[in-house]
């Protein structure tokens, strides 16, 4: 897996909709990709703002 196909799998994860198989591949990758990691903690962020009824972000 590359950057690119992880980052569309980490937008899924942070929604918590990811499959097994797609976690797996995904948290192998993350063991290699600090970058990865960053971002997907962004987006739970951006994800947990949203749910909390932040009004700034447009989804
Ligand atoms: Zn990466």
């Amino acid at each position: 897996m590359n950057c690119d196909d992880a980052r569309q799998l980490l937008e899924v994860c942070a929604d918590g909709e990811l499959g097994a198989g797609d976690s797996v591949r995904l948290e192998h990758h993350l063991e290699d990709c600090p970058d990865c990691v960053e971002m997907l903690g962004a987006l739970r962020t951006l994800r947990k703002l949203v749910r909390d009824g932040a009004t700034y972000f447009e989804t």
